[in-house]
């Protein structure tokens, strides 16, 4: 029977995903890889097995059937799930206006960074507690912090607002079942999203995420975290 603890990290084929998943199997996480596209997930999965026990399925956190099966499948083939990374998101809708902003794109990025990272622990905390473990991560942003939400990035901003709200009500149920829910901030990350301007490598992005995935101290529930220290919602 394999010991090793499993992670699950959606968006994983690149970006902070990937790094997320490079930085847990270095430290000796078995991990559960997914991307909406398999093509570019199990080309991620190769080189990532160089770094440990890396495994792959396809998942759109957008899609129903698709998280169905991904949870028949965990449960089946592993039993348990000890991590899950909320990590895929998408459109920074940078330079817009609240009130000019396309509403179908803002429809999209809340049924991706929202309802997905929802389904997600819907469909997996009842693992977690029939194992009396877990840790959920949130992938959040600075620009969802309420005193955070100045220019740009209306329909990204809310999201992420939402989403820190999600973790702090998941936080609120699932206590004595050893499950730890928080959202970390990355920081300014050059990846397709963050761009090529942006500061922090993928790997530096990942840190704190992987941080917040090994926390042992029960106090560290519901909070908000950037570079391994509290931020304010
Ligand atoms: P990227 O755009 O580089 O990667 C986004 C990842 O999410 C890709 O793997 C993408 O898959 C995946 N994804 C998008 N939609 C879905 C979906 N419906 N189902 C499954 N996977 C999906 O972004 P980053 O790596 O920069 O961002 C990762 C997280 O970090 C995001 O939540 C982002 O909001 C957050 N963040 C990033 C910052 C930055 O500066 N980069 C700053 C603060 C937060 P595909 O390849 O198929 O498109």
């Amino acid at each position: 029977m394999n010991t090793k603890k499993l992670a699950l990290v959606t968006g994983a084929n690149r970006g902070i995903g990937y790094a997320i998943a490079k930085g847990l199997l270095s430290d000796g996480y078995m991990v559960l890889v997914t991307s909406r596209n398999k093509i570019d997930g199990e080309k991620a999965t190769q080189k990532l097995k160089e770094f440990g026990d890396a495994h792959y399925y396809p998942l759109d956190v957008s899609d129903d059937s698709s998280l169905h099966q991904l949870n028949q499948y965990v449960s089946k083939e592993f039993g348990k799930l000890d991590v899950l990374i909320n990590n895929a998101g998408i459109n920074y809708d940078t330079w817009q206006t609240t009130l000019e902003a396309d509403l179908a794109e803002v429809h999209q990025t809340i049924e991706t960074n929202v309802m997905g990272p929802w389904k997600m622990m819907q469909s997996f905390v009842p693992l977690m507690k029939k194992n009396n473990y877990g840790r959920i991560v949130n992938v959040s942003s600075g620009s969802g912090a309420m005193n955070g939400m100045g220019g740009g990035t209306p329909g990204y901003s809310v999201s992420k607002t939402a989403l820190n709200v999600l973790t702090i009500k998941v936080a609120t149920e699932v206590g004595g079942h050893n499950i730890l829910v928080n959202s970390v901030c990355p920081g300014w990350v050059k990846t397709d999203m963050g761009g090529s301007g942006a500061p922090r490598s993928p790997e530096e992005g990942a840190e704190t995420i992987v941080w917040a995935a090994k926390l042992e101290d029960q106090s560290m529930n519901g909070k908000f975290f950037r570079d391994k220290k509290e931020i304010p919602w």
